[in-house]
């Protein structure tokens, strides 16, 4: 199970949209995919018309909060090949709740190792904020995704979640490594463009060359509770994230077979 989450501790810049189609694509493509939402606001599960459970103990709460979750219990069907682990409001204060357990950065690590057979990919939605549940997101991930929009370069945000990802790398998580995605990108409108290349320019290589272009249908299949796959299939917003699956997987097996050869 490669487990991938989408971070940025700036709201509004596509982390949720991604999560949910990213996951949506993947799940149609075949790939046993388990969506993990760990925003308090609970936006991914809304996106898929997933209802925040009653009973915290039956979200991705419990996956942060108790120390042997009952994980079948929490994760439900969305579509074919597709789960989620529903968010809960309760996360808006695990930061508290968590503050003197010992090993609180892992919990969610341990958590889905006792389901790592039964998915190929997990993807973490994170709430815009550096707070527990994003560093046990960091700490869980194989890759991260952050995602940046491009109307307005963030840097200093940008640049502190490199910081985190580069501490979680250096005391729990070396395999830990991130790519910058373009999210809202508008390419007819010249401060968009500049960014992109800005973005390009900063991080190079780690730059996804799949682009999230802004289109309403994104935001219509948000507000309708559907996946882009299932309420627009073909549209400019499934194709942008058909494309940015495609590119995370053959990166993500490309450094996997290199990390092998190399380790021959
Ligand atoms: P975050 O999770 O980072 O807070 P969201 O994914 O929730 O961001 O996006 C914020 C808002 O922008 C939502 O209303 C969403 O529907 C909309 N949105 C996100 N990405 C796009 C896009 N590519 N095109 C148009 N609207 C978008
Ligand atoms: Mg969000």
């Amino acid at each position: 199970m490669r487990t991938i989450a989408i971070a940025n501790q700036k709201g509004g810049v596509g982390k949720t949209t991604t999560a949910v189609n990213l996951s949506a694509c993947l799940a149609r493509a075949g790939y046993r995919t388990l969506l993990v939402d760990l925003d308090h606001q609970t936006n991914a599960s809304d996106h898929l018309g997933i209802d925040s459970p009653e009973d915290e103990a039956l979200s991705s709460w419990a996956l942060l909060a108790e120390s042997r979750p009952n994980v079948q219990a929490i994760i439900q069907p969305v579509s074919p090949n597709l789960m989620i682990a529903p968010g809960h409001i309760a996360l808006a204060e695990i930061d508290l709740e968590l503050q003197s357990v010992i090993a609180r950065e892992v919990r969610l690590r341990k958590a889905l190792t006792l389901v790592a057979d039964q998915f190929d990919y997990t993807i973490i939605d994170c709430a815009p904020s550096v707070g527990v549940a994003t560093v046990n997101a960091l700490c869980a991930a194989y890759r991260v995704i952050i995602a940046i929009q491009t109307n307005r370069f963030a840097f200093g945000a940008v640049k502190r979640l490199m910081k985190i990802i580069s501490d979680v790398r250096e005391s729990i998580n070396p395999e830990l490594g991130f790519y910058a995605l373009a999210t809202l990108h508008r390419s007819n409108v010249n401060i968009h463009r500049d960014v992109l290349a800005k973005l390009q320019e900063f991080f190079g290589d780690l730059t996804l060359n799949a682009v999230i272009r802004h289109t309403a249908t994104l935001a219509e299949a948000s507000a309708n509770r559907q996946s882009i796959v299932d309420y627009a299939g073909g549209s400019k917003g499934h194709l942008d994230h058909q494309t940015l699956m495609e590119e995370l997987i053959s990166r993500v097996e490309r450094t996997t077979t290199k990390q092998k050869t190399q380790a021959i």
